[in-house]
């Protein structure tokens, strides 16, 4: 197979790429690994007692459209419903030690507020792929190899898509996913310079530490009790809980569980559930303890996500930003893209799409005079 660029990575920097190669003409395949699309954005059905369209975030969740011009932009153009972050009622704090939890009546306000979209984020790159040729995006499909192919073209070699192994010829390759995963599982030949391959392995992926749970319930009795829902704990396991309701669907909680990857891996799901189970019970009362379902998304286990190193989450927020400039061979051949290599909000969901236009732009040519590409649908 043939085509000019083939994109690595169905995640939404890789399909907000190929979204914008399709508008300037530019023929191109998407691989994706997994059997599904939007990599580290996964919405799961609300389930019994709510709409189909229900969907709940145990990846991304949040956006802030008034401090993130492409994420506002794309949005508002697929036209997407957005709704704002529950956040009414007070806050509880849970010490260790200190029993009952302390309630915080002036609550946890968001400046600029936390939106959220309804259907869930997967909305957002279900839309976008839908913009692009049929057959463009191919999931199942594991990108192992990339070398330089006959009459100058880059082939990439994959396994899956149902045919075993398939490789495709193409002038150029754009990498949209994590740098710690490009060095990890994709051999390269010839041969990355040793100090891109080192760049690339130091790179954190953002969140690919954390472990989030969602629970769904039959009513919001939290709201009912005059608390919003969230909660920050010092006992854990979860350390940081917010309302997870969706429109149409059954009210939910989330919360980030404050243990290390190795502890949650040690302690097993079913313990970590049970333990959920009590603390939420502790916070808001026997009925936590009787979700209708309850959801476990551990990012660390994930190896389309996660690499051994990203078992240890950074401290802060990493600065990230573009990788060094290819030479020799392989430059202008390969592209970066991913959130991860953004020059502003990298590790967001706005970094993802700032990489995916900068690549463009550096494939194509094409320019943008503010940068903030304005996806044409
Ligand atoms: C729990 C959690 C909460 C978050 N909360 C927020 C939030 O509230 N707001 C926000 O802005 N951001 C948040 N983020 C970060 C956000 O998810 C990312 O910024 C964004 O989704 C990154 O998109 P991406 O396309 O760059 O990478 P990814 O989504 O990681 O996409 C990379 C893709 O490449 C695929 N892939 C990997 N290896 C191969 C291979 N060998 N061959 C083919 N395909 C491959 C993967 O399967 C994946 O689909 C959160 C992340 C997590 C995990």
């Amino acid at each position: 197979m043939r085509t000019d660029v083939v994109v690595v990575g169905a995640g939404l920097s890789g399909l907000c790429a190929a979204a914008l190669l399709t508008r300037l003409g530019v023929r191109c395949v998407v691989l994706e690994a997994r059997d599904r699309i939007g990599g580290r954005i996964y919405s799961v059905p609300s389930g019994a007692g709510g709409a189909e369209s229900a969907r709940y975030d145990l990846g991304p969740a949040w956006f802030w459209p008034d401090i993130q011009p492409r994420m506002r932009q794309w949005v508002d153009e697929l036209g997407l419903s957005v709704f704002r972050q529950h956040a009414d009622g007070a806050v509880l704090v849970e010490r260790l030690g200190s029993q009952p939890a302390q309630k915080y009546e002036r609550g946890f306000v968001t400046e600029p507020p936390s939106m959220r979209l309804a259907g869930g984020m997967q909305s957002l790159v279900e839309a976008v792929a839908a913009r692009l040729p049929q057959g463009c995006v191919q999931c199942g499909v594991r990108v192992s190899r990339i070398g330089f192919s006959d009459m100058g073209l880059v082939g990439v070699e994959a396994t899956g898509g149902g045919t075993g192994n398939l490789t495709i010829k193409a002038d150029r390759v754009i990498l949209a996913l994590p740098p710690r995963l490009v060095a990890g599982h994709i051999g390269f030949f010839p041969a990355l310079p040793s100090s891109l391959r080192n760049a690339l392995e130091v790179v954190p992926t953002w969140m690919a530490g954390q472990a989030k749970v969602l629970v769904v319930y039959e009513s919001p009795f939290w709201r009912e009790q005059g608390l919003s829902g969230t909660v920050s704990s010092f006992v854990g396991p979860l350390e940081e809980l917010h309302d997870a309701s969706v429109p149409d669907g059954l009210p939910a909680l989330f919360g980030f569980v404050g243990l290390p990857a190795g502890a949650r891996k040690a302690m097993g799901l079913e313990t970590l559930k049970q333990s959920t189970l009590a603390q939420l019970a502790r916070l808001f009362g026997p009925q936590a303890a009787q979700p209708v379902g309850i959801y476990i998304a551990d990012w660390a286990m994930d190896p389309d996500t996660a690499m051994p190193a990203d078992c240890e989450p950074p401290s802060g927020h990493p600065a990230y930003g573009p990788l060094p400039e290819l030479a020799g061979s392989w430059a202008g051949r390969l592209i970066f893209a991913g959130t991860e290599v953004a020059t502003e909000q990298g590790g967001y969901m706005e970094g993802a799409i700032e990489a995916a236009a900068a690549a463009v732009e550096k494939l194509t040519g094409a320019t943008s005079a503010t940068r903030v590409w304005n996806p044409g649908f």
